[in-house]
């Protein structure tokens, strides 16, 4: 069984686009979700000394060390109720998380996704 982590916002319209997106580019049998309310908004700040931050890394070890995972995507979205931000910020706090991420787990791949207003998902440049 092969496994993929998504770092997603709790919103219900971005579980399915997400979990389809990463199962079928990577070729993964099931994808473990972390979800919170704009997960990038909690990632990009302080990543190392805020206790919600830690709260995440906690689930994503149990995906990468007892599910082997091969690669962890970070969801942002349109239409945040978490972020209240507009999409170039939600964009740039998406970088930031991919670096902050990457740097907590430096063996494993991360990535970042936008979903649009159409709910399509796009990999964003790093
Ligand atoms: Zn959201």
């Amino acid at each position: 069984m092969s496994f993929y982590t998504v770092i997603n916002c709790m919103d219900g319209r971005t579980q399915i686009p997400a979990i389809e997106y990463l199962k079928k580019k990577f070729n993964v049998d099931h994808v473990d979700s972390v979800t919170e309310a704009g997960p990038v908004k909690i990632l990009a700040d302080q990543p190392h000394h805020s206790r919600r931050c830690q709260a995440i890394f906690d689930r994503v070890d149990i995906s990468v060390e007892k599910h082997g995972s091969i690669g962890i995507a970070i969801v942002a979205h349109h239409d945040c109720a978490g972020g209240l931000l507009d999409d170039d910020s939600q964009k740039q706090q998406l970088k930031d998380s991919i670096k902050n991420v990457s740097a907590k787990y430096p063996n494993t791949p991360v990535i970042g996704l936008w979903i649009d207003s159409d709910w399509a998902v796009s990999q964003i440049a790093e």
